[in-house]
């Protein structure tokens, strides 16, 4: 359904998902299936709920002291065209953080017209990559989960080519 996400829900004052106070959107669906997920209820691609741009952006604007807005799951990248669209509406001072089961380099090389990974990336200052991998899970990582996540800064490394961690 065109301006609408499926969702699995929302947090309107988070401080656990990204540095400052965000905003966050769990998307609903993942195919990782990864050992040890928090989050299985978000597996189911039907399951969740939906909710239109507007909702959304009504909540945003509702919120003056919010930094930024992270992108959850689920898995973004399945919606990545719509939550690309949605995140251009944002106001210009939120950062926006993605989390994804994918690696960079898989977002890079099998982006194309319909998927629309390049557009999500290109509206993404920092993503969070990698499955879990729970024999890699450390309690003390910023805003990860486990130690093969990385954080990347999607803008220098778009425009340079290669992984630029922040
Ligand atoms: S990518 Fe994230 S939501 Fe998907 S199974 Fe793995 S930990 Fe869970």
């Amino acid at each position: 359904m065109e301006n609408t996400l499926r969702i699995s829900g929302l947090s309107n004052d988070s401080i656990v998902d990204g540095p400052g106070l965000r905003f966050v959107i769990f998307t609903q669906g993942c195919d990782m299936h990864c050992e040890g997920c928090h989050n299985p209820s978000t597996w189911d691609k039907n399951g969740g709920y939906l909710i239109t741009f507007e909702e959304v952006l009504s909540k945003i604007a509702a919120n003056p002291l919010l930094d930024g807005v992270t992108l959850s799951g689920g898995e973004p990248f399945l919606q990545a065209r719509s939550l690309a669209e949605l995140v251009r509406m944002f106001p210009k001072n939120l950062n926006i953080i993605c989390y994804t089961g994918f690696t960079y380099e898989y977002l890079i090389e099998n982006a194309n017209k319909e998927n629309g990974y390049k557009e999500l990336l290109s509206v993404t200052d920092t993503l969070i990559d990698g499955e879990f991998i729970e024999s890699e899970k450390d309690y003390n990582l910023d805003f990860k989960g486990s130690r093969n996540q990385r954080s990347i800064d999607v803008k220098a490394s778009m425009e340079n080519k290669k992984i630029i961690l922040l």
